[in-house]
């Protein structure tokens, strides 16, 4: 823990000192505001939220006039513990930057970026919803330095006065990007365990939904604790 309040107070210096041109485009950031946000003008308007009708079990973006996509409605479709899934922007070109930027390339002030968006997402739930981050993989925030989620979890109670509720605990598991569907459930199955007596609605947040499995057992293990509703959002889709 210790080495983690060390790097990021050495990288708030950094970034104090030397500060990062847009996260995305690179240019020169002009204004207080762009800096707050470490993107430009240009950049921040292109991430609009995307006003499209998302599918009710998934959360994807729908094409037809069905309330539930076509991957959700296959009757092999395994049924998902989450009440429902928001999900922001699909993982491709300036998105795929933007995140590679916030986790790879120092641009650790990207986290108000997705804070306000995370919160101008989700503000349509009731006010009794409480935030919880989904947890890291073990061994994660050792190899990189810092746990890129729970940076935004505290931005989100310090800068933006959210209440953020850490109540979920991930024990070892393989790495979910290196296994197929099936696989991610079964190696997440037990394997992330709620420390605290959950609230009774629940927002639980991430950055990326590929297969939606560690969001499924973020919400079964927090409904088996007592949780009576579990709503997810995640800043990409892929
Ligand atoms: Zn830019
Ligand atoms: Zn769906």
């Amino acid at each position: 823990m210790q080495t983690i309040k060390f790097s990021q107070t050495v990288s708030l210096i950094r970034e104090y000192l030397f500060p990062l041109g847009c996260a995305v485009c690179g240019q020169t950031l002009l204004n207080k505001r762009e800096a707050w946000f470490g993107l430009c003008g240009n950049c921040y308007d292109s991430f609009p939220r995307e006003q499209r009708r998302c599918c009710s079990a998934c959360g994807r973006p729908l094409i037809s006039e069905a309330e539930i996509c076509m991957n959700c409605r296959r009757t092999d479709a395994p049924a998902v513990a989450y009440d429902s899934m928001t999900l922001l922007y699909q993982y491709i070109g300036r998105a795929e930057t933007l995140l590679k930027a916030y986790k790879f390339g120092k641009h650790r002030v990207l986290a108000r970026f997705f804070s306000e968006k995370l919160i101008s997402a989700m503000n349509c739930l009731p006010s009794g919803a409480i935030w919880t981050p989904v947890p890291p993989r073990k061994g994660k925030i050792k190899t990189a330095g810092w746990d890129q989620i729970e940076h935004i979890a505290r931005i989100l109670e310090k800068q933006m006065n959210i209440p953020v509720f850490r109540c979920l605990k991930r024990i070892a598991s393989k790495a979910q990007k290196t296994l197929g569907q099936s696989e991610r459930l079964t190696n997440l199955q037990g394997r992330i365990l709620c420390t605290k007596n959950p609230p009774e609605e629940v927002i639980v947040f991430d950055d990326v939904f590929t297969t939606g499995s560690t969001m499924d057992v973020c919400a079964r293990t927090l409904k088996s604790a007592g949780a009576k509703k579990v709503h997810g959002i995640c800043l990409f889709y892929n």
